[in-house]
């Protein structure tokens, strides 16, 4: 009888004892990682930290760092101001660690990416507990966006709520709140504001992208799947004080273009503008005026700003010459470093710059607003060709639109880059390496031919533009002047 309570009671020693290796296998990292996640979505620090050893390793790509408990501590309170929420995608585990493929949103990100960020996770384990979680890729994460979001945020702050100055540094819960306020005055503000504004409404060369009869991987699905945001270069300016919106440009893509600088002029109803500047006769830069014309809107006087030899070559060369004659379009009168004011609020000052000219002059423009200036130079020759000093007229405004035509040899496949009549963009960043932060903050780069990398999302050149202290301009990025 003994012996057979003691092999009853093995028994069920044996079985509890594999119930609970069963339940250990059960509570396997997966399972470990799914209550990590809830614990994050919860806000549970106690929880999330019963995950960790003593310390934990957090990596992005090739930055790494370690978190003791405290120091995590103030990570996780200062993420915990803008709410994020976390989705796992996918997961499994592979070589006893956890591949998870995580969404996360919550009010910063939601701000500075305009849509959830994914990334791919990694999470290593040591005695059961989560030792490393490291983000080996970004799926969604739109660093253009990002970088652009994130200095219109703080230039806004430094000329509206300089009490907020600091914020994007400060990994504490008061440097988040001021975060969190910053995007909600911002973003309440940006609908009511009375400020004269500068839209980017298009970023591309003049043919465009995809670009006729291209065979490379720059274009081949876009014929298939074409982006909406790849529109040749333009910019728009609305004063709404004035009730007034003008073009930078008249692209081939003038059609969204216009409907998008209505958009952004809420308090205008008007469908056309009210002055269009262009810089040269290229196609991409003049060609959209034959859309005013009779086959198409058959506008009636809109004002365009050219120099003489543009002005001439409009007036004596058809189908522009019809645009002239049947009071679609009105030539206005440009003469370099001559400002024309606009409005009470607003001025333009063209400058001839080296270019091409075969039918007519090629300007810039510095735009100037009542706080703030734009410089505007889609197509240049070399800097050195000009006989200003470009980094003299960065120092002269606010914001600097500049020529980024090419990157670097490679997508022309070819070394020799000084014969090529543009500033190469690594041409640009040795040339403004020794500039002030403060000064290289000012420059966009615009104007990128279809195979410059620069365009692609995933390419790692868009990353070294960024670190290097610069920014490629964003379709729809905005700027109050
Ligand atoms: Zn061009
Ligand atoms: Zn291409
Ligand atoms: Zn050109």
């Amino acid at each position: 009888m003994i012996r057979f309570v003691v092999t009853i009671f093995c028994g069920i020693v044996i079985l509890m004892f594999c119930w609970s290796c069963a339940n250990v296998r059960e509570e396997t990292k997966i399972e470990q990682v799914q209550s990590y996640i809830a614990a994050l979505n919860q806000s549970n620090y106690n929880k999330i930290v019963s995950f960790f050893g003593d310390s934990i390793h957090l990596d992005e790509l090739d930055y790494k760092s370690a978190f003791s408990k405290k120091a995590y501590r103030d990570l996780f309170q200062w993420d915990s101001v803008f709410q994020p929420s976390y989705q796992i995608l996918d997961i499994q585990l592979k070589n006893d660690s956890v591949f998870a493929r995580i969404s996360k949103e919550g009010k910063r990100i939601r701000f500075l990416n305009e849509a959830p960020s994914v990334t791919q996770e990694v999470f290593t384990f040591t005695s059961n507990k989560i030792d490393r979680i490291a983000i080996t890729s970004y799926d969604h994460f739109n660093h253009k966006k990002w970088d652009s979001n994130r200095t219109t945020l703080v230039n806004w702050v430094a000329a509206h709520h300089p009490e907020l100055n600091g914020f994007l540094y400060d990994q504490s819960i008061s440097g988040a709140s001021r975060f969190a306020a910053a995007i909600d005055m911002y973003q309440k503000k940006r609908n009511t504001s009375s400020v004269p504004s500068l839209i980017v409404l298009g970023t591309v060369q003049d043919a465009g992208s995809p670009h006729i009869a291209c065979q490379r991987n720059c274009c081949k699905d876009l014929f298939k799947n074409p982006d909406p945001n790849r529109k040749v270069v333009s910019l728009g300016l609305i004063d709404p004080e004035n009730q007034k919106k003008y073009l930078f440009e008249a692209t081939p893509d003038i059609a969204t273009q216009l409907k998008a600088l209505k958009k952004y002029s809420t308090t205008l109803t008007s469908e056309l503008p009210d002055g269009i500047f262009v810089t040269h006769a290229h196609i991409g830069h003049y060609t959209g005026l034959q859309y005013l014309g009779k086959e198409a809107t058959n506008a009636k006087d809109v004002a365009v700003y050219a120099m003489p030899k543009m002005r001439r070559f409009l007036k004596q060369n058809g189908p522009w010459s019809q645009l002239v004659s049947d009071h679609n379009i009105v030539l206005q009168n440009l003469s370099s470093r001559t400002p024309v004011q606009l409005t009470s609020n607003l001025s333009v000052i063209p400058f001839t710059v080296p270019h091409r000219d075969e039918f007519s002059e090629t300007v810039g423009y510095t735009i100037v607003g009542p706080n703030k200036k734009v410089l505007f130079i889609p197509d240049i020759d070399k800097w050195k060709k000009w006989d200003k000093s470009i980094i003299e007229a960065i120092a002269e405004v606010d914001y600097a639109y500049i020529d980024a035509t090419f990157f670097n040899g490679e997508e022309l496949n070819t070394r020799d880059i000084s014969q090529i009549p543009h500033p190469f963009v690594i041409e640009s960043m040795n040339l403004f390496a020794d500039i002030p932060a403060s000064e290289k903050n000012k420059i966009y780069f615009i104007h990128f031919n279809h195979t410059n990398p620069l365009l692609q999302q995933s390419n790692p050149q868009i990353q070294q533009v960024i670190n290097n202290g610069f920014h490629i301009a964003q379709i729809n990025e905005t700027i109050e002047l």
